[in-house]
């Protein structure tokens, strides 16, 4: 057991929800087990149904089930989970809770440690926090911190509002916005890639790389959150956040110091030197699309007009794609296109860096110009990264051939791969918020995103559906690339 564990309790409002039982619970669980938290921890569980404490734990252990360790007593992890059942707009309940914390504290000798994780519907965030800091739970003698899900506003104006409603009750370093991606372990590589080899820093820039690719694609439909997904869309889930967020890491400068600041301040900088583009000029950058019906994996699959709670003349874009210019010295020139979507032809998030072309070629590989290189870093589902060279061909003449040097991280065993939430919670409790969003970021990535879905929402989207469920998306989004002389890489499953 570490002896400088983090010592704290969480609260967590929305404790039976899907996302604590499925991501939350087995995140403490892992740390737990691997010593990162000591016994003096306690987690406590907000939500209406009128649970008992044992009901609450039985809950706790369902979700932690899957891991079998002889060496850890499942009820001795539970028993450190206490419920306190109440609905989190009646604020009278707020001042039991804060009784139910200070007994807590001196029980597991937390030292007035506190986070405040908001596992529910956005629509409550700005109530919670006002209601904590009135009714005085965050007047503690230990630090306090508050965690909170995405979505972080629909546009830059309600984001404002919510960060406003929020910076009453905590300020900006106590405010951790989740992007679980930034938890992931191959996007905490992007910057160790870059700037842990001598061999890529100095290409990594405008004069060697030709274009950058980032997709994120799921073999999935909306399933059954059309409700929520109708009022979000591809653009708000996925390009906002998780795809804007990859960018700045890959485009990033080096910062001076591995430091929250300093790494922050050097995506921000991104941000900031992203190409303005005006509505009128969203169709040449931008490709949004939404699936028809199809086949996947062998079975006929409706359209997302037909699911659940989507309105059938639906204008909301389940596909994006985009080209992104970032006008700086490091950049100019080099196009990133982003691309996300549902009910694609395979599950995967990667990245390809695609090098320059020699500037003469002398080898040929079936008549064909040689394969350029690519710097694949895979992210999910395998992680790992693979970078394509060209070697001499197993024959007589002058040939290459494309081969691949291929590093997988250790996916196999799952079980010694944190997981996103595991990484993103201990950093939380360590004090450590530079894998979360700052709202610099957050605000100039709204305000970028605001044009294009003005532009869409002004304009209907009469081609809609445009893309077979299983395919690569619409035609457009190929074209996109087609203009500038590239195509989209084959999305790859490495073994
Ligand atoms: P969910 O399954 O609908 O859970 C909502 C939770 O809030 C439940 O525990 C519910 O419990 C509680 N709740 C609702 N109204 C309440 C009230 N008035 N007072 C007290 N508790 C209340 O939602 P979720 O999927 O876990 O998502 C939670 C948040 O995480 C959302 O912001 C979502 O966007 C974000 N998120 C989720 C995922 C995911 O994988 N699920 C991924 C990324 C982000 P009771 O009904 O018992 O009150």
């Amino acid at each position: 057991m570490t002896t400088n564990a983090p010592k704290s309790i969480i609260v967590i409002f929305g404790a039976t929800g899907d996302l604590a039982n499925r991501k939350l619970y087995p995140s403490i669980y892992r740390l737990y087990r691997t010593g990162k938290l000591s016994e003096d921890f306690a987690v406590v569980g907000v939500a209406r149904r009128p649970l008992t404490n044992d009901e609450f734990q039985n809950n706790v252990k369902q979700s932690v089930n899957h891991f079998q360790d002889q060496e850890v007593d499942h009820d001795t992890f539970a028993s450190h989970f206490h419920y306190h059942p109440f609905d989190v707009t009646d604020i009278k309940s707020y001042q039991k809770l804060n009784t139910l914390l200070n007994t807590l504290e001196d029980e597991y000798h937390t030292e007035g440690n506190r986070i405040f994780y908001l596992a529910m519907a956005p629509n409550f965030f700005g109530t919670i926090a006002a209601n904590l800091k009135s009714e005085g739970l965050t007047t503690t003698h230990g630090w306090k911190r508050l965690v909170i899900e995405k979505p972080f506003g629909h546009d830059f104006e309600s984001a404002k509002e919510l960060n406003d409603q929020l910076r009453q009750a905590f300020t900006e370093d106590q405010i951790y916005r989740i992007d679980h991606y930034l938890g992931k372990e191959m996007v905490q590589n992007i910057e160790v890639i870059r700037f842990a080899n001598a061999m890529f820093e100095p290409l990594w820039n405008n004069q060697f790389i030709s274009n950058i690719q980032i997709t994120s694609s799921e073999i999935l439909g909306v399933e059954d959150r059309g409700r929520y997904y109708e009022s979000s869309g591809a653009l708000r889930d996925m390009v906002q956040n998780h795809m804007l967020q990859m960018m700045a890491l890959l485009a990033m400068e080096p910062p001076i110091k591995l430091t929250t600041d300093e790494i922050r301040s050097e995506k921000v900088k991104v941000l900031r030197a992203l190409k303005p583009i005006t509505e009128d000029e969203v169709d040449n950058y931008f490709v949004r699309g939404q699936y028809d019906r199809g086949i996947v994996n062998g079975e006929e699959v409706n359209g997302y007009r037909d699911s659940n709670s989507v309105d059938p003349s639906s204008n909301t874009e389940t596909f994006v794609s985009g080209k992104l210019i970032i006008n700086n010295f490091r950049w100019a020139g080099v196009p990133f296109y982003i691309r996300t979507g549902k009910r694609m032809k395979q599950k995967s998030t990667e990245i390809i860096i695609q090098f320059k072309d020699l500037p003469m070629n002398l080898y040929y590989d079936k008549g064909e110009n040689i394969h350029p290189n690519l710097l694949v870093i895979r992210i999910q589902p395998d992680e790992g990264v693979t970078l394509h060279l060209n070697a001499k061909k197993g024959d007589f003449g002058s040939t290459s051939t494309p081969i691949k040097l291929n590093y997988n991280n250790d996916s196999k065993d799952k079980m010694n791969t944190p997981e996103a939430y595991e990484f993103l919670l201990y950093d939380c409790m360590r004090g450590d918020s530079t894998n979360f969003t700052h709202w610099d970021e957050v605000a100039l990535s709204w305000k970028y995103v605001d044009v294009i879905s003005n532009a869409w929402n002004n304009k209907s989207a009469s081609q809609f559906p445009n893309y077979e469920s299983g395919s690569n998306g619409p035609k457009d989004s190929d074209a996109l690339l087609q203009k500038d002389g590239f195509h989209w890489w084959a999305v790859s499953q490495e073994e």
